[in-house]
């Protein structure tokens, strides 16, 4: 193991909105950078121009914002290992390849699509429904293992389009140490002649990460499980090109599995199941689809970093809810599972209504309002008290609406059919009474109403249980909310006679 600094990076291509799976592979890249005193560095890795979508760096470094996960090195934040967008890096990559070329690890390939099409179609056979460029066929391709040097000279000298691919070797394993999954092996006749230098002088992802893993001084690489067959070609080069000396420690992150435990979560079920998927809404730029995102559905970011350490991780006690100050303490790679995690979004909800109990209204509040704002609502300086009355009863921030919007306007809707069937002319009369005794009081406190109302109720002979329900709709709208004397010291006098007034209309 390297005695270095550890240094970690997350590095994503931006292709489109942050998966949970990712924004989790951002979290365990975090979690172990700080608990070991390291870096975490944001790398973007844009070198597939034609994957390229506006908008996706600047949604990565939101969420990673968003969810308190800030990187020491980044675009954004600079570094000493600038630049961290590899586009920008696109001269150091080519003479990697070439060195590989003369050492003989790689080779240069002229063929054009159509000749690449024309194998496909030619080699494909039933048991090989899409023939790869690897071992067996290059022999049969136009590269620089079967033109004669000379072509080759010439081709190049010519400027004749020409990628470079690696030359794996025929019939060696390649095996390394995973920190998650332990010992992982492949056999190289397994794995294709990946391109590692585009026609436009451009590396591929694979070149790319091994260059800048190395150069950036990368001890520990997290990734998700769908990198794992791409490892025996990094490792194979890092062996070409520095003799695997300070490989990274590679970790290869368990998958996030749908709700029934059958396959990936990808992208599109999100939508599709009626939860989110992407840490912050998305809207794709080349067709206006729309994804929505954790944030928008009313998380906090402390219950969705919680929610994902535990996909795939637990501390071994039982502890469900930590800080992220206390997943730094506790995390550990040997308690990552290596099977895949299901993603359950009831317990997802959990987690958000146990951060909301625990935060501090403060901490929210103004994102509260945001959802206010959106439906219209304007609220004032009670605000504050009001959450505090009804956060017990939110999943969700956006549940706060549903659960307060009461305080600030008139119910919408009066659900007079839960009070009717058991109205009658004495209700009718307390009622009118209550309203008389309130325009009175002069003392508009919880204590005091409540005194006011069940005294009332007693001379009326009215057990205060039958009363309290058809105040709390005519308050309210509906048989919900915080304890109906709160509501009516906090609307004030004026609207809890006037709502009183209006119920007992829609009931005469
Ligand atoms: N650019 C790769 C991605 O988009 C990174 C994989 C890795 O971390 O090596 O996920």
């Amino acid at each position: 193991m390297s005695t270095n600094k550890v240094r970690v990076r997350f590095a994503p291509s931006p292709t489109g909105g942050l998966h949970l799976g990712g924004v989790r592979t951002v979290l365990f890249n975090y979690l172990f950078a700080k608990q070991n005193g390291g870096d975490f560095i944001l790398r973007i890795e844009d070198t597939d121009q034609t994957r390229f979508v506006p908008g996706a760096e600047e949604y990565i470094f939101n969420t990673l914002k968003w969810c308190g996960l800030e990187p020491d090195e980044s675009p954004l934040h600079g570094g000493p290992y600038a630049p961290y967008r590899q586009s920008e890096r696109k001269p150091m990559y080519r003479e990697y390849a070439e060195k590989l070329v003369q050492d003989g690890y790689a080779y240069y390939a002229f063929d054009t699509s159509e000749e690449l099409e024309e194998m496909r179609s030619t080699y494909k056979t039933e048991a090989n429904p899409s023939p790869q460029y690897n071992h067996v066929l290059r022999e049969k391709m136009r590269n620089s293992l079967t033109l004669s040097e000379d072509e080759v000279r010439r081709l190049l000298s010519e400027g004749a389009p020409h990628v470079i691919r690696i030359k794996l070797p025929m019939n060696e394993e390649v095996t390394f140490t995973d920190l998650i999954r332990g010992e992982v092996s492949f056999h190289t006749s397994q794995v294709d002649d990946k391109v590692l230098l585009k026609a436009d002088g451009m590396p591929t992802y694979h070149l790319a990460v091994v260059i800048d893993d190395y150069l950036m001084k990368i001890t520990h690489a997290f990734r998700g499980e769908e990198w794992l067959p791409s490892a025996p070609v990094h490792v194979l080069l890092w062996k070409y090109l520095f003799g695997l000396e300070n490989m990274p420690q590679w970790a290869h992150l368990p998958l996030i599995l749908k709700p029934d435990g059958n396959g990936k979560l990808s992208k599109r079920d999100g939508d599709r199941l009626g939860f989110p998927v992407f840490a912050m809404d998305w809207t794709d730029p080349r067709n206006n689809e729309q994804t929505t995102g954790f944030r928008e559905r009313g998380f906090l970011p402390e219950a969705f970093v919680n929610m994902l350490a535990m996909l795939g991780w637990n501390d071994g006690s039982g502890q469900e809810i930590f800080t992220l100050d206390e997943l730094v303490k506790s995390f550990s790679l040997s308690r990552v599972h290596k099977g895949g995690a299901k993603f359950d979004y009831e317990k997802a909800k959990w987690f958000n209504s146990e951060w909301i109990k625990r935060l501090p209204i403060a901490s929210y509040r103004d994102t509260v309002k945001t959802f206010f704002d959106a439906k219209g609502i304007v609220v004032d300086d009670k605000f504050d008290h009001v959450l505090e009355l009804v956060k017990d009863r939110c999943t969700l921030l956006s549940d706060f609406v549903a659960q307060a919007s009461f305080f600030f306007q008139n119910p919408v809707e009066i659900d007079i059919n839960a009070v009717k069937p058991k109205w009658d002319e004495k209700k009718q009369q307390f009622f009118a009474e209550l309203i008389r005794a309130f325009e009175l009081t002069p003392q508009w406190q919880h204590d005091d109403l409540e005194k006011e109302f069940k005294e009332m109720a007693a001379a009326h002979q009215i057990k205060p249980g039958d009363l309290m329900m058809p105040l709390r709709v005519m308050l309210v709208g509906g048989k919900f909310g915080p304890g109906v004397f709160d509501i009516a010291a906090l609307i004030g006098k004026e609207a809890t006679i006037a709502r009183i007034k209006h119920a007992l209309g829609l009931l005469s």
